[in-house]
């Protein structure tokens, strides 16, 4: 494809496909580029073992979604030829994102991540690759990424796609039940009013305060809500007026854990 002239533009994605996942895949091909699709449960960014094994996988019906959305090829390696025994992978200096949200409460999630992807973007080598702000943070560990080792490609983000009650759309959330589903819409109501009460004048914290504990009260536990910089993703003490914000979340309900942002 790429000596016939077409540019691969490529979406590396864990399976269990829904539309936030197909909504990358229509941005690449909006783009004219040949949409390349991965699916592979990558056990190296799990950091615990249950989660990975629970994870959902279903191949069939992601391969007849992508055939619809337009995808040109589906890639499904299995583990040993993502990770060849010997091969080894150079290590990438995160920064701060290593200790940070995601970084601190799963050691060694982006490390799996840097490695997924330095696998396999040297095996598609693509135009560019497309990922979604629902994953706030990896987004940025992937410009990283980018800027280290795969400078030629381009990095799109694209928008969270959200259920009609504003859950963002998650392959985790296959795994909740009929009861956690209708309360999992509490979280993305909580950081929607954290970034309503930026607009009404109410203190930084107090607006991180009382989002978690109605969660807390409604029985979705916080691991972290908090508002940061959205560019360094550095913790605020208050608002900040002139940049960009960010209020990113993890919570646990029925056992799943769940991650949002949203940007302001
Ligand atoms: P995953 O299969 O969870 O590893 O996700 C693969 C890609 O899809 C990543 O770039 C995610 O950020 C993106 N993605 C997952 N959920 C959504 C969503 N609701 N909206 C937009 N992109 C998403």
């Amino acid at each position: 494809m790429r000596s016939s002239g077409k540019r691969i533009g490529f979406i590396p994605t864990m399976g269990a496909l829904h539309e936030g996942h197909l909504a990358l895949v229509e941005s690449a091909a909006a783009r004219g580029m040949v949409p390349v699709v991965s699916v592979f449960v990558n056990p190296r960014q799990f950091n615990q073992s249950e989660d990975f094994e629970k994870y959902p996988r279903l191949p069939e019906q992601d391969a007849e979604k992508l055939e619809h959305a337009g995808c040109a090829v589906l890639f499904r390696p299995e583990t040993s030829v993502v990770y060849p025994a010997g091969n080894s992978i150079p290590a990438l200096d995160l920064g701060r994102m290593e200790n940070l949200f995601e970084g601190h409460f799963r050691p060694g999630h982006f490390r799996g991540v840097v490695e997924v992807l330095y696998q396999l973007f040297g095996m598609v080598r693509p135009d560019a690759a497309f990922f979604g702000a629902k994953d706030y943070q990896q987004c940025l560990v992937v410009r990283r990424i980018i800027e280290a080792w795969f400078p030629e490609t381009e990095l799109v983000i694209c928008p969270t796609i959200r259920e009609s009650d504003g859950l963002a759309m998650s392959s985790r959330n296959l795994r909740l039940d009929a009861v956690s589903r209708q309360l999992a819409v509490r979280f993305p109501d909580a950081l929607k009013s954290i970034v309503e009460s930026f607009h009404s004048g109410i203190s930084c914290h107090a607006a991180e305060s009382r989002a978690a504990e109605t969660l807390n009260e409604a029985g979705l536990e916080v691991e972290y809500l908090k508002v940061a910089d959205a560019r360094t993703l550095e913790p605020l003490n208050d608002w900040n007026p002139e940049g960009q914000n960010v209020v990113l979340g993890a919570v646990y309900l029925g056992g799943v854990r769940l991650i949002d942002n949203m940007v302001f």
